[in-house]
């Protein structure tokens, strides 16, 4: 009798978190209505200068990524006018569960629900409807450290975690960054060579017919880099210098009606 109650909460519990993945799945690429995503700036090491940039944050600092959106959208699916609308929510003071270094398995299952919990209760602010995809924005003083550790978008849950720097100079840089981890979230995949991060051949690149094939004009958002030759490319210094392939249109789901 237990054990059958036991495998008949457990089995329920199994198809809860299923259906609310499915749901999410559903609800996030079904581009109806503009997609509300959420940014949480949060200070990651306390320095003034992170503090003193998340102040003079606005709506308007993460506009273009809503411009991008608006341009790439309808060269994949005509009847998207507004694909997805951001929101600056106020900022969070916890910092987010860390991946752990060279991350097992069940480990990255571990903190997966780690974050889901710690996105729930620190993207909840009084009186404000709370947005369907939750960003985490980290910022970093660039005179502290050169290189911002690596972000993640993950699907399940709608929830990214991106490390950006707390500079003006580097907001835009930052809003392509932002873009491929809010992909991400929407089920698309990394279209660059783990390790190196060179864009992959033909999917990562913007124009794979372009001949000469290199230097790409372009970069494709979810390659992340623009490639000047076979072995080198460069992070672009805005959305402006980005498109959506195919692929990744694809797998957002952005195809004719
Ligand atoms: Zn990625």
């Amino acid at each position: 009798m237990w054990k059958i109650l036991r495998i008949s909460v457990l089995l329920l519990v199994l198809v809860v978190v299923a259906a609310g993945a499915w749901l999410d799945r559903k609800g996030s690429t079904s581009w109806k209505e503009p997609l509300w995503v959420g940014i949480y700036p949060i200070s990651a090491d306390g320095s003034p200068a992170a503090d003193r940039y998340i102040d003079t944050l606005t709506d308007a600092t993460f506009a273009d990524i809503e411009t991008f959106f608006e341009r790439e959208g309808p060269r994949f699916k005509s009847d998207l006018s507004q694909p997805i609308h951001m929101v600056l929510y106020p900022r969070s003071s916890e910092l987010p569960p860390g991946l752990p270094p060279a991350p097992g398995r069940l480990s990255v299952i571990l903190w997966s629900l780690k974050l889901r919990w710690f996105a729930s209760h620190a993207s909840a602010v009084p009186g404000r409807a709370p947005p369907r995809v939750r960003l985490f924005v980290l910022y970093h003083d660039p005179q502290s450290l050169s290189a911002v550790p690596d972000s993640h978008g993950m699907q399940k849950g709608l929830i990214g975690v991106i490390h950006a720097f707390a500079d003006k100079s580097m907001a835009r840089t930052n809003n392509v960054v932002i873009a491929h981890e809010l992909l991400h979230t929407l089920g698309a995949t990394d279209k660059y060579v783990d390790g190196t991060g060179q864009p992959r051949d033909p999917d990562g690149l913007a124009d794979p017919d372009q001949k000469p094939l290199y230097p790409q004009a372009r970069a494709e958002i979810m390659g992340g880099r623009r490639a000047l030759s076979e072995t080198d490319a460069e992070i672009p210094d805005s959305l402006r210098d980005v498109v959506v392939g195919p692929q990744t249109a694809q797998e957002i789901h952005w195809t004719r009606p």
